[in-house]
């Protein structure tokens, strides 16, 4: 399997916004776009996108994992960056279509298919920074992904800053400005410290990292920090909130310090969570140049045992009893 991310299926599905509409979606063999460059795009941002996965399972079908959340959360981003709004049922019935078609090319589980719909503002007027686009492309790249964790799960180093992920009203929007913003710092680190990732804790308020939810585990609760507009609403973390109640424990959706982090990892586990990684423990926090060792349970045991829940029942292996999952047959 190729590295994450640069392998495609054949085809990819396209639909297109002009004069105040948007197209029927259409499947095309997967080709270059034409781009004008003055592509509004390209000067001033207007992106937005999405991430999740199908699975196949052994009776030869897909499944979507909370396809119509991805979509709302897809509407979501473009509405906050006044980019057109898709239709949910157009692009859902796009997205269905395309898997149908990818289906032979979906790996077992773990591995999967990577569904990745993203929105471009394609008005070509490099004199319109001001407005926003009232031309609009959104595709969905379908990329089959290998087992993320093939070489073993490895607990994670961070390091703790007080820098911003990026600007406080786009926190919650998935889109590709918020990556660069957190691009630097985290280079930054990775080169300073060796770390894996930077968790964004602005005025010590604790956040996220460039790409993942943080979660602080117990054996009997999971905190985390409550919605707001700072930081992006995962759908891995609603996933895993709700699990955690299945198998009994509370949840504390709440804000949390740095300096009270630090007195919960003597005793708790942490983790970040998304649709890549799935559920990963946290081993280490760099705060201040100093290294705190996260203690957890033993071997991170509760973390394991929420992370087997959500990849159980992404491979049918538990029973899909929030209807998360929308399965797909075959299409020609
Ligand atoms: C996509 C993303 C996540 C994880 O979201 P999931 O829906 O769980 O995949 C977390 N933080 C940021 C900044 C993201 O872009």
């Amino acid at each position: 399997m190729a590295v994450f991310g640069t392998e495609f299926c054949e085809e990819f599905a396209v639909m297109e916004f002009k004069n105040g509409s948007w197209s029927a979606p259409e499947l095309r063999p997967l080709a270059p776009l034409p781009l004008h460059p003055a592509a509004h795009v390209l000067h001033y941002a207007s992106t937005c996108f999405e991430g999740f996965k199908a699975y196949r399972w052994a009776d030869g079908d897909a499944r979507i994992f909370r396809l119509a959340d991805h979509v709302e959360r897809m509407r979501k981003s473009a509405a906050s960056l006044n980019l057109p709004i898709p239709d949910a049922e157009s692009l859902s019935g796009a997205i269905i279509e395309l898997v149908g078609r990818c289906l032979e090319s979906i790996p077992e589980p773990p591995g999967a298919l990577y569904l990745r719909p993203t929105l471009i503002g394609t008005t070509p007027n490099i004199g319109a920074a001001a407005s926003p686009p009232d031309e609009a492309l959104l595709y969905v790249l379908a990329s089959p992904v290998g087992d993320y964790f093939s070489g073993g799960l490895k607990p994670l180093t961070l390091l703790a800053t007080d820098q911003l992920r990026t600007v406080s009203h786009l926190g919650s929007t998935k889109t590709g400005g918020n990556y660069a913003a957190a691009l630097g710092p985290t280079l930054a680190a990775k080169a300073e410290h060796g770390v894996d990732q930077v968790l964004f804790c602005p005025e010590g308020d604790v956040q996220e990292t460039g790409a993942a939810n943080f979660l602080v585990i117990s054996e009997d609760r999971i905190l985390t920090k409550p919605l707001s507009s700072a930081f992006l609403h995962g759908v891995t973390r609603a996933s895993t909130l709700t699990l955690a109640i299945d198998l009994g424990l509370g949840v504390d959706e709440r804000d949390f310090s740095l300096s009270e982090l630090l007195e919960l990892v003597e005793n708790d586990e942490a983790a970040l969570s998304g649709t890549a990684a799935c559920l990963t423990p946290v081993g280490t926090l760099i705060v201040d140049g100093v290294r705190h060792a996260v203690a957890g349970t033993g071997e991170f045991a509760v973390t394991q045992r929420l992370r087997n829940a959500l990849c159980d029942l992404h491979a049918g292996r538990r029973d899909d009893t929030h209807q998360w999952l929308t399965r797909v047959q075959r299409s020609h």
